[in-house]
């Protein structure tokens, strides 16, 4: 039984020191809407924990692009991490502000070495890998993106 608010906030914090550290004009910035009455779930916390980071990871990166940065002046490039209990099962999403994903390439991103990331910044497995832990866990893992607006990775976990 983990607390998957606890490991969300710890993954979020790293992720975003990570990218801080890598990069100095980095200028995203986070926060939380974790639901306080969130029952444990029962998971491999460093599976799950894997799968936040890849999640969280790409959000960041989502915001790191420097024409992004310029879109417009008062834009502020934000990543939320929110938990909800849905009784029987939880729900974690992690949302940016980004540039959303293409049409195109949505139904691609879940294939393993699918990236669009330049060479030696992406393997394109995280989303794969992340696919199959939560699949391994009798989860869903579920994407919503409008291009110009952003992206929100749904997890659905039975407790
Ligand atoms: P990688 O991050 O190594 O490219 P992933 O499997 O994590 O591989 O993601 C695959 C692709 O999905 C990314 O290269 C990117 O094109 C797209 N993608 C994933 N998350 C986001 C996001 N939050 N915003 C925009 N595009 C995304
Ligand atoms: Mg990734």
């Amino acid at each position: 039984p983990t607390d998957l608010n606890s490991l969300a906030d710890e993954y979020l914090r790293l992720s975003y020191h990570g990218m801080r550290a890598k990069d100095k004009s980095f200028n995203a910035d986070f926060e939380t809407d974790f639901d306080t009455d969130l029952p444990k779930v029962s998971v491999v916390p460093q599976d799950l924990g894997r799968v936040l980071l890849n999640l969280i990871n790409n959000a960041f990166q989502a915001l790191s692009n420097a024409e992004l940065r310029m879109r417009n002046e008062g834009f502020k490039p934000l990543v939320t991490v929110s938990t909800k209990s849905l009784g029987d099962k939880i729900e974690i999403s992690i949302k940016d502000n980004g540039p959303g994903i293409p049409e195109a390439i949505k139904d691609k991103i879940f294939q393993p070495f699918f990236t669009t990331k330049p060479t030696g910044q992406g393997t394109g497995l995280g989303l794969s890998l992340s696919y199959d832990i939560v699949k391994a866990h009798g989860g869903e893992i579920r994407v919503a993106s409008k291009e110009g607006e952003g992206t929100v990775f749904t997890l659905v976990l039975p407790v």
